[in-house]
Parts: structure tokens; C-alpha cells; sequence
């Protein structure tokens, strides 16, 4: 260890919190045929006032034209067919508004949920693959403190509805060319607010909702699918008897007990070697290769002798099973936290290279729209974004 870095509590304690799941009580949303597995819309069609096989004729709009206009379904009979849309495929999302960045490749959404709460998406816009980024949770409860929406807390888990209507919205904004051409979503990340794992039977059902083939659901296959976790390390082992092999992201950010004690609060209860042999096996399980995210944060996590200690860690568990993501801290407002230096950057990764680890510099996207998670949920909470 040196001594050259300050201690985490000394930088901002404002920004230290204890982990709190207050969840403010709150009406659930509409239920949504999205909410549910092909079979039970059936029985909700039903439960409507219709045959069953009118839930697949919905499911076949809404996840294969991506549209919950009623004006469209001209299949279904026109009278009670706004009805019928209103009750089953009900509004879940209003946009608040919408920033652009990157020249147009980059586009940040902020929703309204029926009950006030707002959530973030981010759609982007690559050479060979079109992404979303999406929300499992309005603010997050875990208070990793040089994190926009972890000083927000926890308002609300999102139910598996309103998780996939964000993925809806995105595959039609891109269908109709809104990042410059017309384009297929393919990559579903759950990387924006919350903590996925945290929100589990809610984000497995739309896990779910997203690779099952139309009508059950989009169609997309689980290798695009990524799914982020701070480390809650039972869910780990959980989704990774699911049988559905997405991709893992671990954000580890430190490969010290001391320093991520620090940085990621949960560490506390499942420690960086707990959460490193629960990654390994979920490689084992799904033969999917883990992501290791590092946001590099300067004079914090960012030294040489972290990215070898980072490489000891994941050799000693075998080669070739994962894959580190160093990430430049996008900063938030107000945080004396920012990215490293290039040269410090480069440094990190040629360290890790030269351990035999695949390393990639994820690029951040939107840092002149406020791009951090949580950035526009947490500015609107304080009325600025409208
Ligand atoms: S980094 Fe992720 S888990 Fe931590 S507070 Fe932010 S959203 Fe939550």
C-alpha cells in the first residue's frame, strides 16, 4: 500500500451514507402485459373481457412492431380496442425530456413514472451495434459515494414493465433512424440507476422478457444482454442458475478490501475475494466471459501497483474468463472526484496487458449531458430538469 492517497472519508463525508432501503410506500404501477410470461396474458385477456388469443395478438404489437398505438392494431376489433390497449399495455413512462449528445449518437432520456418517480435511459449509437442503457431502480440504495444516483438513495423498485418499456421505447426510437439511420436495437445493458440484482425478480422477468422470441418477447439474444452488479454475491450464484447466459458485470473498482470498503459500501458484506469467486463461478456456470468494471478515479484507485493487484486477483482464479473494463470517471456536480490521467490511464491499462489480461478502455458517453448515472434524475429532483 502507499501512503500517497487520501482516505476516502476525508474527501467529502457528505458523501458518505449509510446504506438505506427507506423505499417510499407508493401505489404499484399498472400491471402490464410485459409484467408477465405468455401463458398468464392470456388469462389477463380474459380477465379483460376478451379471448385469450388477443394477448398474443398485443404481445405480437408490442414486441415485434414496438408500438402500443391502438391505431395500429388493426387485427383487433375496433371497438373497445383503445380500451383493451389502455388496460393491458398501459402508459408506463413519460418523457420528461430528451438530451443529445456526440453528435447525435448519444441520446439521454429522462422518464416520469406513473407515480412521480424518474428514472434515466441512455440509447448510443456505435459502427457495429446499437445499445441501451437502462434503469432497474428509481435512485439506488447502495451509496457508492462518487455516484450521482447513489446520493439520491432508493426511491422505488421499477416492476418488470417498466424496466422493459424503456428497451421498447429505445428499439422504436432507433427503428424510426432517430440516431441518424434506421437501426435494430441489439445490446441491452443494465447499467443505468440502481442496482440490478438489488430489484432481482423484476429485472429476471425482463431479462426474460428480452430474449424470448416474439410474441413472448424481443427476441435478442442473451450474449447482448449485460447485467451489472456492485457485488451482492447470492444473486450472483442465483442468476447464474438461471440458465439464461447473459453477460456479468461486476463493478469492482477496487481490488483492495481496504480501499472498496470505501468505494462500494455492500462491501462490507461480501468481500472483493467473495465476489471474485462468485464471478469465476458464473463463468463456469454460463461459459459467458465476466466483465470487471473500473471506473479510475484520480489518486484514488488509479496506481500501478492496484492494476497488478487487480491482476493477481483474477489470474489466480484461471485465464481467459474475464475481461476488465477500465472506465475515466465521468464526474459528478459538486465532487472533488474526477478521472485519471491519461498517462496514468494508459499506465493502468499496459499494466494489466502485460499480466495477460483482455483490457478495454470503455469509452463515456454523453459527459457533456450530464452523462453520469443519475445525473438528470438527481437535478430534476431538485426541479431543474424541465
Ligand atoms: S454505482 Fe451503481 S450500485 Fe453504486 S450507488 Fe451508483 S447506481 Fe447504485
Amino acid at each position: 500500500m502507499t501512503d500517497d492517497v487520501a482516505p476516502v472519508e476525508s474527501l467529502d463525508p457528505a458523501l458518505r451514507r449509510p446504506l438505506t432501503f427507506s423505499a417510499r410506500r407508493r401505489a404499484r404501477p399498472p400491471r402490464h402485459l410485459a409484467d408477465a410470461a405468455l401463458p398468464e396474458r392470456g388469462q389477463w385477456a380474459v380477465e379483460a373481457g376478451v379471448p385469450a388469443f388477443r394477448a398474443d395478438q398485443l404481445s405480437r404489437h408490442y414486441f415485434g412492431h414496438l408500438t402500443r398505438d391502438a391505431t395500429a392494431m388493426t387485427d383487433l376489433p375496433v371497438a373497445g380496442r383503445e380500451t383493451l390497449v389502455e388496460r393491458l399495455l398501459p402508459a408506463l413512462l413519460t418523457e420528461v425530456r430528451t438530451l443529445e449528445a456526440d453528435r447525435g449518437a448519444t441520446l439521454k432520456t429522462l422518464w416520469e413514472l406513473h407515480d412521480g418517480a424518474r428514472v434515466e435511459s441512455v440509447l448510443m449509437a456505435y459502427p457495429d451495434r446499437i445499445t441501451v442503457c437502462i434503469s432497474s431502480q428509481a435512485g439506488c440504495g447502495m451509496a457508492c459515494p462518487f455516484c450521482a444516483t447513489g446520493q439520491m438513495g432508493l426511491t422505488r423498485n421499477l416492476s418488470t414493465a417498466e424496466i422493459v418499456e424503456q428497451v421498447r421505447h429505445a428499439a422504436r426510437t432507433s427503428a424510426d433512424g432517430a440516431l441518424g439511420a434506421p437501426a435494430r436495437l441489439s445490446n441491452v445493458v443494465f447499467m443505468g440507476m440502481g442496482e440490478p440484482l438489488a430489484n432481482y425478480a423484476a429485472v429476471l422477468g425482463a431479462v426474460r422478457r428480452l430474449v424470448e422470441p416474439v410474441p413472448g418477447g424481443f427476441g435478442l439474444s442473451a450474449r447482448s444482454v449485460v447485467v451489472s452488479t456492485v457485488g451482492l454475491v447470492p444473486a450472483v450464484d442465483r442468476l447464474a442458475a438461471e440458465g439464461i447466459p447473459v453477460t456479468l458485470a461486476v463493478s469492482l473498482h477496487a481490488p483492495d478490501d481496504a480501499l472498496r470498503d470505501d468505494l462500494i459500501p455492500v462491501n462490507a458484506r461480501w468481500k472483493v475475494g467473495e465476489l471474485l469467486d462468485a464471478a469465476r463461478r458464473y463463468f463456469e456456470a454460463t461459459g459467458r466471459r465476466v466483465s470487471i468494471e473500473y471506473a479510475l478515479i484520480r489518486d484514488i484507485n488509479d496506481q500501478a501497483w492496484r492494476a497488478r493487484l487487480l491482476a493477481d486477483e483474477l489470474n489466480r482464479r484461471g485465464r481467459g474468463w474475464v475481461h476488465v473494463n477500465p472506465i475515466p470517471l465521468n464526474p459528478t456536480p459538486g465532487s472533488m472526484w474526477t478521472a485519471s490521467d491519461r498517462a496514468v490511464e494508459a499506465e493502468f491499462v499496459a499494466t494489466l496487458t502485460r499480466a495477460g489480461i483482455t483490457t478495454t478502455v470503455r469509452d463515456t458517453r454523453g459527459s457533456d449531458i450530464d452523462g453520469a448515472c443519475g445525473q438528470l434524475a438527481a437535478q430534476a429532483n431538485k426541479g431543474g430538469a424541465r
